[in-house]
């Protein structure tokens, strides 16, 4: 509660709370956010924990993957939140279409057992930074095609490393939502996404580091954005979080 008062007072309009070590979110608790969020007008959305695999093959780590990314959609629905992230997953010994296909019956088992609660939250794959990791662009836009709940997150820094997608000038980020919404209608009216800058080498993401580094840059994203009229959340994941993010929502507020 601390946290969305303390967004608002930066002048900040969402908050992602950040499961990633686990859900420990009461009911109660929930519901008192959600009415500090309303109060302040600020935006809620989570990051489910990070040991979820939905491509995994061990009936375990499927229970897992099934009950963190459902337990963050239901704290998330208490805080009156509407997205949680999850990371997709690993291909490990599965091909592209095996781990497609693995991901998205785990995938129909969460919103199943949603659907049973009555819990109304999308379920935000991000793009991964690995190559080994499953969760391309491509992935996560097919996983909205045939799973119309979940909604692809788009990690700009990871799309780079990742060799995903160019995201280096205005054009490239023109470019990037422009291929999307040829897929998904309606997408930059309502985007979900993480920025930071990005240390990488071949085979993809090593570390987050501060947007200064400016790798992918972050001055053509906002003012891409602001001109074209494009809406949605912007997360600022960089080590110096609230510091970041701030910069960069100055920089757009110099185009809106
Ligand atoms: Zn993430």
């Amino acid at each position: 509660m601390e946290a969305v008062q303390c967004s608002r007072g930066l002048g900040l309009g969402a908050f992602e709370m950040e499961f990633v070590r686990g859900v420990k979110m009461k009911e109660a608790k929930g519901r008192e956010i959600a009415a500090s969020a309303e109060r302040n007008d600020v935006l809620i959305s989570s990051h489910a924990p990070y040991y979820v695999n939905c491509c995994t093959q061990e009936k375990s780590k499927i229970t897992g993957t099934i009950r963190h990314i459902f337990s963050s959609a239901q704290a998330t629905s208490w805080c009156g939140g509407t997205i949680t992230v999850f990371h997709p997953g690993y291909y490990q010994k599965l091909g592209k279409e095996e781990a497609f296909q693995a991901a998205k019956k785990v995938l129909l088992m969460i919103k199943e057992r949603m659907d049973a609660a009555k819990i109304k939250c999308m379920l935000g794959a991000e793009t991964v930074g690995k190559k080994s990791a499953f969760g391309g662009l491509d992935e996560v836009i097919r996983l909205h095609e045939e799973l119309g709940f979940v909604w692809p997150v788009l990690d700009f820094a990871h799309l780079l490393a990742r060799g995903d997608f160019p995201c280096k000038s205005e054009e490239d980020y023109r470019r990037l939502f422009g291929t999307i919404e040829k897929r998904i209608p309606g997408y930059g009216k309502n985007f979900h996404s993480h920025f930071s800058s990005i240390e990488y080498t071949e085979k993809g993401e090593r570390n987050h580091l501060p947007i200064s580094a400016n790798v992918p840059p972050y001055k053509p994203l906002v003012k891409m954005l602001a001109e074209n009229g494009i809406a949605g959340r912007v997360v600022c994941e960089s080590p110096r979080l609230e510091y970041d993010a701030l910069i960069m929502q100055n920089e757009y507020l110099k185009y809106a």
